[in-house]
């Protein structure tokens, strides 16, 4: 297998020369060409040679061979149809990648662990496309993909907001998702430069430690983030008003005072100053209300 040799700006410009490769904006498409970026997703990633790893959009391969440099196998997912036969060239000497053209949020992954990796645990690597970073990592989250880490480049707001908590104005429904699934933690700042084109947002690598068990318990996680999104779609309201306007909930105002009351929150308080455990102590209320009614 030979070295990993893309991941600068020369070989990378070479490649889209040869190819006459023209950037899609629409895809988000920023390759990385600085080595030391790179080295610092891989050695954060700690892949061994029983690593099963998804790369989401690969682009011309060059995080890919890194990637297949160390794993056992790597499936990696372009929806770009022009970089299909660019990455047959670049990864031509790596037999443990398998590349699929297609949109990443049309891959039944389950049925991709299973069938593959006989439903063991994957690890995700990659540097995302940011336009639908959230999507992608609430659809690896949330569908409870058996998954040990999830070690992306996002856009470093983006990345600040998946750390935060309460009082932080950076802190919202993202971070309580991530932070009910996982453990972030950022392990790089990266300029612009490190890319062509370059983006016009920092960016930063982000790693998501998938816990084997949430830190909460609680009843209806479906419920317990209704209430999230709803706190938080419109923060500069009460809790109350926000669970009031939700288009998915059909809470009565008095029911929510009392639940308030119960969690030792006055009804004035707004969703961004409760943590996930309030959170889940409220949802459990509500679902202990609504089983009284019944
Ligand atoms: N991994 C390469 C690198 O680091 O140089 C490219 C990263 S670039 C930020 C994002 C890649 O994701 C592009 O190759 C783009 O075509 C691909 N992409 C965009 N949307 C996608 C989707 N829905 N499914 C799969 N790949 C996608």
């Amino acid at each position: 297998m030979v070295k990993p040799y893309l991941g600068n700006s020369k070989h990378t410009i070479e490649i889209i020369k040869k190819y006459e490769f023209v950037f899609q904006k629409k895809f988000g498409q920023n390759f990385l060409i600085d080595t030391h970026v790179l080295d610092r997703i891989f050695d954060a990633a700690k892949i061994c040679e029983d690593d099963f790893v998804l790369e989401i959009g690969p682009g011309i391969g060059t995080l890919t061979q890194y990637l297949a440099s160390s794993a056992r196998k790597v499936v990696a997912v372009e929806i770009d149809g022009a970089l299909i036969p660019i990455l047959k060239d670049t990864l031509r000497d790596y037999s443990n990648v398998e590349v699929i053209h297609s949109d990443i949020l049309k891959i039944d992954l389950k049925e991709l662990i299973r069938e593959q990796n006989q439903g063991r645990a994957i690890k995700v690597v990659a540097n995302l496309p940011y336009y639908i970073t959230t999507p992608i990592l609430m659809e690896l989250l949330e569908k409870r993909i058996s998954i040990t880490s999830i070690t992306v480049m996002v856009q470093k707001e983006v990345a600040k907001r998946m750390c935060q908590g309460p009082g932080s104005k950076d802190y919202g429904a993202l971070s309580l998702a991530v932070q009910y699934y996982s453990e972030p933690s950022v392990v790089a700042n990266v300029p612009p430069n490190c890319f062509l084109p370059r983006p016009k947002v920092g960016s930063a690598v982000i790693q998501l430690k998938i816990h084997e068990k949430p830190p909460v318990d609680t009843v209806d996680v479906h419920l317990m983030f209704q209430l999230i999104r709803a706190s938080f779609n419109q923060r500069r309201k009460t809790l109350v008003n926000g669970l009031l306007n939700s288009p998915e909930l059909f809470l009565k105002k008095e029911d929510i005072h009392i639940a308030l009351e119960k969690c030792g929150l006055p009804v004035d308080i707004r969703g961004e100053k409760l943590n996930l455990s309030q959170f889940a102590k409220l949802s459990d209320i509500f679902v202990e209300q609504l089983s009284q009614k019944k």
